[in-house]
């Protein structure tokens, strides 16, 4: 039930996976689609996810996510790299009618409990090839995603570089690099599960907001 993250501020990679935005109807975008998710959306792991009595459809989206560990403002891609103090694994829960009757992402990425993050975070010193990363979402022990690193449009060193010539990313901060094909619902009583290998299982039980 630890918290192994307090961010400033949690960047996330919309579409960064080509079968993912494609199951959502979308076509891919030419460079990062970025959004923000609320720093206090983060739970730990063991910490009930939440739905909200707003939306009728939560959906699960396990992600490779990346902690910043050196301040980052308008670096290259490998600056970038030597600025991530590891990695971890992030759910980025959404309410999936909301984002799309809202036109934009705030609420349905936003509310309390929404970012699972945990269980630990790994030194990259200790994973090797960033891009061999691969990560799983389980619901109820069925596999619902698999991803590998390699398959995302954007690689982690690109985006956090595009992300720095944006805002600066400050040591803590959070940035989920998007989600594979196969997201899906959430109800009361699942249990969420994203691992990557190397990292970890985070685990988190589901509950009526
Ligand atoms: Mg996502």
């Amino acid at each position: 039930m630890t918290r192994v993250v307090a961010p400033s501020k949690i960047v996330c990679v919309g579409r960064n996976y080509a079968e993912h935005a494609h199951e959502l109807g979308n076509p891919m975008p030419r460079e990062p689609l970025i959004f923000l998710k609320p720093p206090s959306a983060v739970i730990g792991d063991g910490e009930p996810i939440a739905l909200p009595p707003q939306s009728q459809r939560v959906e699960h989206e396990g992600e490779i996510a990346v902690v910043i560990g050196a301040r980052l403002t308008r670096v290259s891609e490998p600056q970038a790299l030597n600025g991530i103090a590891g990695i971890t694994c992030a759910n980025d829960v959404t309410a999936r009618d909301l984002q799309k009757t809202d036109g934009q992402w705030t609420r349905a990425k936003g509310f309390d409990t929404f970012c699972p993050v945990g269980p630990r975070v790994v030194p990259i010193n200790d994973l090797g090839d960033l891009t061999q990363l691969e990560v799983r979402c389980r619901v109820n022990g069925r596999l619902r995603q698999q991803g590998k690193a390699t398959d995302m449009a954007f690689p982690i060193p690109m985006v956090l570089s595009y992300i720095s010539h944006i805002m600066t990313l400050e040591p803590g901060d959070l940035v989920l690099t998007g989600t594979p094909a196969g997201v899906g619902p959430l109800v009361a009583g699942d249990v969420v599960e994203v691992e990557i290998s190397g990292v970890g299982v985070l685990r988190n039980p589901v509950v009526a907001g």
